[in-house]
Formats: C-alpha cells, structure tokens, sequence
C-alpha cells in the first residue's frame, strides 16, 4: 500500500470543511445523513467541528461487494431515515467516483421533500464522474486508485486507518486478507 493523505492532511481537510459548512449554513438548523458504513470517521470528526444547530441521521448505499474494487449495482436502505420534510439536508460520503451513489441519493431524498438538498465528501477522484451532479464540499481531489482508510474499506477491512492509504496491484492481486 502507498500513501496518499496523512492522518494531518485529512484533518486539515475536514477543518477546512467544517469551516466552510459552518459559514454557509450559519446558524440554520441542519440534518446530516452520513452514509454508511464509509462516512462514518468523517461524519464523527466534521459534526464536532460544526457549529449550528444539528440532527444526525444514517443511510445505508451500498455498491461494492466484498474484495470489488469497482462498482456493481448499487442498494440504498432508507428505512431508518428520520422525518426530513422542511429540512436543510447535508448528505454526507466518504467519496465520490463515479456520482451514482450520491445522484441516486439525491434523488431519493428529494421524495422526502426537504427544504434543501446539498452534498459533501472528503474525496473526489479525478477524472471518474459520470453524472450531471457536483458536490457541493470536496476535502480533497485524488488521483483514480482504489483507496483505503480513514472509514474507506477493501472487504470491510482498513476503516480504522487514520490515514490514507492506496491499494496497488500486488495488494489487489492477495488471496487473502492483508496482514
Ligand atoms: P460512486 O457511486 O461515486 O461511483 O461510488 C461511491 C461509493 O463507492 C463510495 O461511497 C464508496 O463506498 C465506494 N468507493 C468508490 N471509490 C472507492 C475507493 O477508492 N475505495 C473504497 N474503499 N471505496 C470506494
Ligand atoms: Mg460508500
């Protein structure tokens, strides 16, 4: 594995985040959906450094199976979510690749018709998108690696690294679950 964003670098990132966030809502009652399961350090280290009034609530989108590194079809779980009408909705995610997930999301949460809709994630990869959808908050734009860390997984493993981490061929090519 190589690289890719030190545990300070990401902390930078979300303070910067954060700050940002904060300035734009102010002091607007806000409800963050994370989406689990790779939002989920983010979503713990960004919400401590908000500042408005806040509601946290969880997703679960879910396209990659097992040891995939790309994509398969994608299944969102929305049973859990709490009541969203009228409300400034902040949908969180660990990274956006293609925009699928969070298009999708969008859109479904529009059902709910909140007062707002908007999007952040720590990372976008670059060159990957397929979708009309920007988000409205990026940490940090990253090359197309299949990363690890930082709440990102490779078979449900690596989220507790406090960094981040790049996969490379040989690590990928492993039978078995690195040591
Ligand atoms: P998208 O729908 O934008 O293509 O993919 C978004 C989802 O795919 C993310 O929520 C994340 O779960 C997963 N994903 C995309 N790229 C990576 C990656 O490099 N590493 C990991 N661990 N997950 C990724
Ligand atoms: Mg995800």
């Amino acid at each position: 594995m190589k690289l890719v964003l030190t545990e300070d670098e990401i902390r930078a990132g979300v303070a910067r985040m954060a700050g940002t966030i904060s300035g734009f809502y102010g002091q607007r009652h806000v409800t963050i959906v994370g989406v689990l399961t790779g939002s989920v350090i983010l979503l713990a280290d960004l919400v401590r450094q908000l500042n408005m009034p806040l509601r946290l609530a969880l997703v679960q989108a879910r396209s990659y199976r097992g040891r995939a590194t790309r994509p398969g079809p994608l299944a969102i779980d929305a049973e859990h979510l709490p009541e969203l009408a009228g409300r400034h909705v902040l949908l969180l995610d660990d990274i956006f690749d293609t925009g699928h997930t969070l298009q999708e999301l969008v859109s479904q949460l529009r059902r709910h018709e909140p007062e707002s809709i908007r999007t952040a994630v720590l990372l976008r990869k670059q060159g990957r998108q397929q979708v009309e959808l920007e988000p409205d908050w990026v940490g940090f734009d990253i090359p197309d690696e299949f990363v690890v860390g930082y709440g990102l997984d490779y078979d449900d493993l690596y989220r507790n690294l406090p960094c981040l981490m790049a996969l490379e061929a040989a690590d990928l090519a492993a039978g078995e679950p690195l040591a």
